[in-house]
């Protein structure tokens, strides 16, 4: 078990969380994936499973999965002014859904993020296209649909190179980029547990009613 250090940052950052997670605030993206978890038999509960800590500040690293004790990492020094910034708050919300889809992965397959490749670059597609960390933003009303999915899937290829190679750096550009090629289809068409892309936080939200109403209507 990981220990949380600098009570009181950390205090601060935990309390985002959990403005994060209130059923007010609750990102379509990060409930969906709760709710995901819990359904996979993988409950969430977020003092155990979502740790903050202080991380190397030389690193470019907001935050990581480690598949080994199940927590969520999140870098509370990462995050100092997040209050006085909301695109901090928001950045720190796809983190957290970006994480979450790991742990999805982790959680429903039995995947290996730490000697397979395959698994890891996979996983690091799905977190790019399923955190909203590649949804467009506001001025997306003069877009077309096109240009709103050719945008998400270029961020989508870019996020998950950059993700992958961070945590395999001794694999060359062109490997990485080969690798990416070869699963980018299967593992971006695997949507789960949305009921389409999330192209659009619009889309998300959809997406969450959707699962929140998936058992309504059986009988
Ligand atoms: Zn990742």
């Amino acid at each position: 078990m990981r220990h949380e250090n600098g009570k009181d940052k950390t205090g601060k950052t935990r309390e985002m969380v959990n403005k994060i997670l209130s059923l007010k605030h609750k990102s379509p993206f990060v409930g969906t994936l709760i709710e995901a978890m819990s359904d996979a038999g993988c409950k969430v509960n977020p003092y155990k499973h979502i740790c903050i800590e202080d991380c190397h500040s030389n690193f470019n690293i907001f935050g990581g999965f480690d598949s080994e004790n199940n927590q969520v990492v999140l870098c509370q020094n990462k995050f100092d002014d997040v209050y006085l910034d909301f695109d901090k708050f928001a950045q720190m919300e796809s983190l957290l859904s970006h994480e979450l889809v790991h742990a999805f992965d982790h959680c429903r397959a039995n995947v290996d993020f730490y000697t397979n490749p395959k698994h890891l670059m996979c996983s690091e597609i799905r977190a790019a296209s399923l955190s909203g960390q590649c949804t467009y933003g506001s001025n997306l009303i003069e877009s077309t649909l096109n240009a709103v999915q050719s945008y998400h899937k270029t961020c989508v290829r870019k996020a998950a190179l950059r993700s992958f190679r961070a945590l395999f750096p001794a694999w060359s550009l062109d490997q990485s980029y080969n690798l990416l090629n070869e699963v980018f289809y299967s593992c971006y068409n695997d949507f789960s547990p949305f009921d389409r892309i999330p192209l659009t936080k619009k889309q998300a939200e959809l997406s969450y009613k959707a699962y929140l109403n998936r058992h309504r209507y059986k009988v």
